[in-house]
Parts: C-alpha cells; structure tokens; sequence
C-alpha cells in the first residue's frame, strides 16, 4: 500500500476542467480538503462566482465549448502554467474521453478519474457488455457483438431476440443513437437511419442490438473504488423521471426494491470494478422490469444525481473521489455503508416549462431555499447571465428525510420558496410533477414523465 502510494504523483492543486454547479461543487470539496483550486473559463463565463473564490482563475478560450471546455491541449496547458498536480474533469465535456484522460497522466498529472482502459471499455458499450457478462453482472438480452452488414443476419438477430428490439450505437450517448423497432418491417430502415446518426454523431457507425423493454424503471449503483483493488457500492438510485432520455427527478433509494434482490447485483458490479481495476467514482445503469435488473451502460464519472447518494449514504463522495486519485486506500468497507432516509433531486433547468426551449438571459431575482436536510448545488446568484451556450442546467435542489413522503414534503416545501426571476425555468412544471399521485406513490417506469406531460398538453 505504502509503496503505491509513492509511485502516485501526489498533488496539492486541482485543476476544475468544468463549469456551472458542479466546479462549485467540486471546488467546494477540494477546499474541504485543503486541496488549492485552479478554476478554467471560457470566455462567456468570465464573471462565474467560482472564478473569484478559486486561488487561480484563468480564461481558456472562446465561449463554444469545442474552443474551451473541449480543448485538451488548452486544459493541460493550464494546469502546467498554474502548476495543478491534478485534472477533475467534472461531467459531461471531457469526462469519458479516454484520450484526454492518457494526455494527463502522459503529462505526470493525475486525471481524477478511471484510467484511459477503463474509459475506453466502458466507452465502447458492446465491450462494456461483455466485461459485465464476465464478472456475472446481468444484461438486456441480445448479442455482446456488434451488428453484421448482411441484412439478413441482422433480420435473424432481431427475430432472435424478438420484436420490439432496440438498435444502439456502440459509442453513443446522451440519450443519442437509439432506435426502437416494433417490427420485421421496419428494420431496414431503422438500420440505416441509426448508423449514419452514429457515425455523424459518434465517428463510428458500429451499432447493436438488445430488447427493448416496454416498461422498465431505470435504476442505477453508485461504486467507489481506490487504486488498491478496494471497491463499495454505496446503494442505489431511481432516476425513471426522464423526458427524451434526460433524466428530470431522482431519487435514492430507488423505492420498492427488496435488499435480497439488489444485493447481489450491487456485489456483482463490485465484482466487474475489481477485475476491470476501476478506480475512483463510476455508475452501473440497469433497467428493472418485473423484478429483473438488465445492465444498460456505465458511467466513468460523477453524475449529475450524486448528491442524493451523498445524503442517504452519509458520505461526500466527490472529496473520496479525489482521495482515491491521490493514492489513498478507501476508508470504508461494504459493512459501513448505510441508507438512511430518503433524498429526492430536482434539476431546475432554464427552459421554458412548456415547451422545454432553453432560456438565456440575466437572473434578475433570485431566492433559493434552505433549512434542515435541504441543500442546493449552484453556481447562480441575482445578477447572473445565463449564456446559451451550455446545459440549461442552473441548479439542484436536493432534499433528505426520515421516509420518502416527508421527503417529497419536503420538495414540495423547497420547490414552493424557490424563485428565479429574469429568465423562464422548470419551476412551475417541477411543482406540478410533486402534486402527482403516481408519482408520490412510487415505481413509475421511465415512460412515465412523458404520458404525463401529454395527458397534460
Ligand atoms: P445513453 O448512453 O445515450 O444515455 P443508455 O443506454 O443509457 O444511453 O440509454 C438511455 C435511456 O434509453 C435509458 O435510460 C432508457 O430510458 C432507454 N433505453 C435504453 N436501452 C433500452 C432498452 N433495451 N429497453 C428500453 N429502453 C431502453
């Protein structure tokens, strides 16, 4: 142990390679571990406040993200001229991209992160697929190959696994690269609409296929893995409240789902992260139908939804991710992680509420809630420009509570004090979702959002 943790290049500054809430977030965990911040901006985010509060703030390039937060030679160069030891890269941007990954540590720097294997297998989803089949993890049924050219071959698969089936690009993401197929008929064209997507898209015209379940829920494991071959899962999460693949609403623990069943697919990931040799934070997807859980992807990253794990679990897990970068063996072992209460997370986004058309423009009033077990991940404050260059995402509420309905009591509280003015956002949809029955009752599939939202229209 001592002996890695000499070869590790220690470091006392970290570099944020991100923006928005989460370089507060994460900046707010450096500074909590005595670890000095170095904060990069493009140029639309010149006044962002966690520039000032940062020991060294500087301007990496112009406003699109391709010239700023996507530009890995500015990103390292950065980190040389302020003399950061380490890399965060965040979410999103550059977060699972292998190469910008091997670029650091090629440099003598650490990526806090997973190292460039890791990524790339994770990245490329068939191969995700079958280092889970390996380490026993269960998966949507279909083959752990890619799709051949031969149409035919392709009809048979399909047939194989039976209508309705889902075709996917293998390095696809963000909800981008899928196409459902209810029947023989439609194949062909699916097929070729989804590979010129994915190689537009993705660079790589290499799809799959697996079945397409009707109505699942999507319900994740968080993990957490040092570089001595250590690794937890710290529960799970019900992120189902999704419109167009974005998730909307999560929550932990994912409700309804007996230990004995979850159990040994959490020990399975655990499983896959050790013979993998992950390190640091990651995620499993699965879809849960009828009691059967179905691995879809991994995140090689921090999520959005952390923070509800965070106030279930009782542990940071942004500041045990840099610890597990900095060398250090894990503090906990499976038998110390704990779920207590329930955690709900709103993302409040500039969007219309209606037409979900992102809003831009500066925050003119701005009240944000507080008291016992509520918390709110922001960067944003009166005065603030939100640019249209980004995410829409502008902040987090995230509530924690004894059970689950005083924790949706709870949201409705924070919801009801949160007020943005200047610019249009999610509030009043948000609102309305906390009044629904279904879902104050619980185990909604992930279509769930989107019938709702047209019952509505
Ligand atoms: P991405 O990497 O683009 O996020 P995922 O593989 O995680 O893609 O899938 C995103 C979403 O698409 C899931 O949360 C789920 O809503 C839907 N989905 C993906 N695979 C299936 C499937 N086999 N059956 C039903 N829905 C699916």
């Amino acid at each position: 142990m001592s002996s890695h943790l000499e070869t590790m290049p220690l470091f006392d500054t970290v570099l944020i390679a991100n923006r928005g809430e989460i370089a507060t977030r994460i900046q707010r965990a450096c500074r909590d571990l005595g670890l000095k911040t170095v904060a990069v901006c493009s140029e639309a985010d010149r006044d962002a406040p966690y520039g000032k509060s940062a020991d060294v703030f500087l301007c990496i390039g112009p406003s699109s993200a391709s010239k700023s937060y996507l530009n890995k030679d500015a990103i390292l160069l950065a980190a040389r001229v302020t003399g950061a030891g380490a890399i965060h890269p965040g979410y999103g941007f550059l977060s699972e991209n292998a190469e910008f990954a091997e670029a650091i540590e090629t440099a003598g720097l650490v990526f806090i992160g997973p190292n460039a294997a890791s990524i790339a297998t994770m990245g490329d989803k068939i191969a995700a697929k079958r280092a889970m089949i390996a380490a026993g993890v269960p998966c949507v049924p279909g083959p752990d190959t890619a799709l051949p050219d031969d149409q035919s071959l392709v009809e048979e698969i399909a047939l194989d696994i039976g209508y309705p089936v889902i075709i996917k690009a293998t390095g696809g993401g963000g909800g981008r690269g899928m196409r459902v197929v209810t029947e023989p008929a439609r194949l062909q064209d699916a097929l070729a609409l989804t590979r010129e997507e994915a190689r537009q898209a993705f660079g790589s015209p290499a799809l799959y296929m697996e079945k397409f379940l009707q109505h699942p829920r999507h319900i994740e494991i968080q993990v957490l893995c040092d570089a001595h071959g250590n690794a937890v899962w710290l529960g799970h999460r019900d992120c189902s409240m999704q419109r167009r693949h974005q998730k909307v609403v999560e929550e932990a623990p994912a409700p309804g789902i007996a230990p004995e069943i979850i159990g040994p697919v959490g020990e399975a990931c655990v499983e896959a992260c050790r013979q993998i040799g992950y390190r640091g934070v990651g995620t499993f997807e699965f879809l849960y139908e009828n009691g059967a859980f179905y691995f879809i992807e991994m995140n090689t990253r921090l999520q959005v939804e952390h923070p509800v794990t965070e106030l279930t679990a009782g542990i940071d897990i942004v500041q045990q991710q840099i610890k597990a970068a900095q060398g250090f063996p894990l503090a906990l072992t499976q038998e110390n992680v704990t779920c207590e209460g329930h955690s709900f997370e709103c993302r409040i986004n500039a969007e219309d509420p209606e037409t979900f058309l992102s809003s831009a423009g500066v925050i003119t009033g701005l009240q944000l809630p507080e008291g016992e077990g509520i918390r709110v991940d922001t960067h944003i404050h009166a005065g603030y420009k939100v640019s249209p260059y980004y995410d829409s995402l502008i902040a987090k509420l995230i509530v924690h509570a004894p059970t689950r309905a005083e924790a949706l009591d709870k949201m409705r509280q924070a919801l009801a004090a949160t007020r943005v003015d200047g610019i249009s956002t999610n509030i009043s949809f948000l609102r309305a979702l906390f009044e629904d029955e279904a879902f104050a009752r619980g185990e909604t599939d992930i279509h769930y959002l989107e019938q709702w939202l047209k019952q509505r229209a």
